[in-house]
């Protein structure tokens, strides 16, 4: 059987903690500044055993496709998956969804959830609710309306606001309805100045088939990811081997 193929994403981070938050405003400039706390951000984790990490600040596009081009332009050692946290509304109520892959903000507190699913896919990309515990007694009425509208992950697991099971929706193969909904990971991690608090530390090892028919990562993105992750390992494995006694 061949083995299936994985990185460890953490698909939930805010590494400029939304000093890009726009609502409506154009986004700034980015300066060095950014660049290097972007970059400081993605070594951490790196060093941390990440494969990939999406950068979602709220509602606004323009950092995760920054940290993106810095990842690139300093040949650094992780995929940067480019999102945003958008806020929709029900009932009143702001529900988080993560988008990845916009290439456009879409406008905050309008649209409902299963509204926003819809417009993202219509752009070409990806829907995950976020911390749908959060949610308290909206939560089924939320995630079913999401996932009939076609939402492709649910965060199971975040850093800063906890565990969610998900098994009233999901069968033992994460379907619903007979189609694969991903469980997604994140550590909903914010800058705080210059203390790094273990970026990325929270993430979930997905199948790199699922990353590329998604269009989160290109097949070339995916060799290299992998290549980084097999020499990782075999470093470690080298070091397990080491004597211990001096
Ligand atoms: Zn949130
Ligand atoms: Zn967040």
């Amino acid at each position: 059987m061949k083995k299936v193929q994985v990185l460890s994403v953490d698909f939930h981070t805010h590494p400029l903690a939304d000093r890009y938050y726009c609502s409506f405003t154009s986004p700034r400039v980015p300066t060095e500044r950014d660049a290097e706390d972007i970059a400081e951000f993605l070594v951490a984790a790196a060093e941390r055993g990440i494969d990939a990490v999406a950068v979602t600040d709220h509602d606004c596009v323009a950092s995760g496709w920054f940290a993106k081009r810095v990842a690139e332009r300093c040949k650094l050692p992780i995929l940067v998956i480019p999102g945003v946290e958008l806020t929709t509304v029900v009932g009143g109520w702001r529900v988080h969804l993560l988008a990845y892959n916009l290439k456009e903000d879409l406008p905050p507190c309008t649209l409902t959830p299963r509204e926003a699913v819809g417009e993202v896919h219509v752009r070409g990309g990806v829907a995950v609710l976020a911390h749908p515990g959060r949610n308290g007694l909206l939560t089924p009425f939320i995630l079913s309306m999401c996932l009939r509208a076609g939402l492709d992950g649910i965060e199971t697991r975040n850093w800063m606001n906890g565990d969610f099971d998900v098994s009233p929706w999901l069968n033992g193969a994460s379907e619903w309805c007979g189609r694969f909904v991903l469980q997604t990971a994140g550590s909903d991690w914010h800058w705080k100045g210059a203390s790094l608090f273990s970026p990325g530390g929270f993430s979930v090892e997905v199948p790199v088939e699922w990353l590329v028919e998604k269009g989160l990562a290109t097949p070339e993105e995916v060799e290299r990811a992998l290549s980084r992750r097999a020499e990782r390992q075999k470093k470690l494995q080298k070091a397990r081997r080491a004597p211990r006694h001096l």
